[in-house]
């Protein structure tokens, strides 16, 4: 291991293993190698596009563009399969323990998923007098539709009681303890984030499921793992009910996203109504994009991903007038909460003297593209705004040093 790869204070590599894979895998994609003067560092928003899902979306429409569902003619039914065979890759890729039993809807994004989830599955099943327990502090996406849905059944006359999931002060991570205090017997569903798009913790939804008995549906707010981190439904440690996902965050075009319902408690999840023309250019490219993940390794893109967030957290937290958002010492070696979230390739901060905004544009003038805003978290407001870093497979440990250093002079 070379001086230069060992992390300050924590003896580890900040890459984990050799890089060459890293570079391989970057000069697949065409904006990055495009633009040398431009560091991408806002993945957690959308994900730039590999030359494979590019490809595929260009073969895809001139070749057999047509709609699905609807021909008798070649191009229509090797669209219809194009997207029926995508259900079933999105299945695979998610491990589903039993895909004869499961579902998956298309949409295009997380928001619109969770929506759908509310609207045609949690409303009709909820009756008078039931809880459910909510995030408050997490993406708004995983907040607004509840609300909806219980304002929608109070409008039937149904009373739905709201509860907030409860957080830990310091990690961001739900407060598992004081969960336990607030499930009941008219507990009926629960809605949490797989990692949070802020803190980029590791919500450890296992331990929701340990608090809220077998029985309670939970929905997945997986828009900052699916992609980012291998999510694994044959995991018992993953035995949630819905998986809702970005596919513009995993590589696939803007406008695609999924839901996956595992149809085993509570009714069987069917979207309501007539679904019209889907956005088959879309699928294709998700299913590209999986294609692509699971060939490049989505375990050791998680690995580099967390590796740059360690890089550029255990540097940052000892410059003076940078604070970090959430935990900033879980994702150290010499963290004195060992395992306490496990943190994953998202990085939030603040300047004491510079605003966010400010800050994201002294960014930019260097070539760094960053979030920096409220971050569309519930509840935060505009005087909340704060700078996440993001990166994915196609950002350097250079990219990190050099956003370090213009970081450094700033201080
Ligand atoms: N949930 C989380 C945790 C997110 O990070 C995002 C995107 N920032 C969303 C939901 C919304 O996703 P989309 O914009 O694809 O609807």
């Amino acid at each position: 291991m070379s001086a230069d790869r060992t992390l300050p204070g924590t003896g580890h590599d900040a890459a984990g293993e050799d890089t060459g894979w890293q570079r391989e895998l970057r000069e697949q994609f065409p904006i990055v190698t495009g633009h040398p003067e431009s560091v991408y560092l806002d993945s957690a928003a959308t994900s730039q596009k590999p030359r494979a899902v590019l490809e595929a979306v260009q073969t895809y429409l001139t070749t057999s563009n047509a709609n699905a569902g609807r021909g008798t003619y070649p191009w229509a039914n090797r669209t219809t399969d194009l997207v029926e065979g995508t259900r079933e890759r999105v299945k695979e890729f998610l491990h589903d323990p039993e895909p004869d039993r499961s579902t998956v809807h298309f949409t295009s994004g997380t928001t619109e998923g969770l929506r759908t989830v509310a609207r045609d599955w949690l409303v009709p099943y909820l009756t008078d007098g039931d809880e459910i327990l909510v995030p408050f502090a997490d993406h708004r996406a995983n907040l607004d539709p509840w609300l909806e849905a219980r304002r929608l059944l109070a409008e039937r006359g149904v009373d739905v009681r709201v509860r907030a999931l409860p957080y830990q002060a310091v990690s961001g991570d739900y407060d598992h303890r004081a969960l336990a205090g607030l499930v009941g017997p008219r507990t009926r569903f629960v809605a949490a984030t797989h990692v949070h798009h802020v803190y980029g913790g590791d919500m450890n939804v296992h331990r929701i499921r340990a608090v809220v008995g077998p029985d309670v549906p939970i929905c997945l707010d997986a828009a900052q793992s699916v992609g980012h981190l291998p999510v694994d439904l044959a995991d018992p440690a993953l035995d949630v009910d819905f998986v809702v996902f970005s596919g513009h965050k995993a590589m696939a075009l803007p406008g695609t996203g999924a839901v996956w319902a595992r149809n085993a408690r509570g009714p069987g999840f069917r979207p309501d109504g007539w679904q019209g023309t889907p956005n088959t250019a879309g699928i294709v490219s998700l299913r590209a994009a999986l294609d692509w993940l699971d060939t490049a390794g989505v375990d050791r893109i998680a690995r580099w991903t967390a590796a740059l967030a360690l890089r550029l957290t255990d540097r940052l937290r000892h410059l003076d007038p940078y604070e970090i958002l959430g935990c900033p010492t879980s994702l150290a070696a010499d963290s004195a909460l060992p395992a306490a979230q496990r943190r994953h390739g998202i990085v939030t901060f603040r300047h004491r003297d510079i605003p966010s905004d400010d800050l994201g544009f002294i960014l930019y003038s260097h070539g760094f593209m960053v979030r920096a805003d409220s971050l569309c978290q519930a509840g935060a407001a505009k005087e909340d705004g704060a700078v996440r870093v993001s990166p994915h497979v196609y950002t350097t440990r250079e990219d990190i040093d050099r956003l370090l250093a213009v970081l450094a002079s700033l201080a």
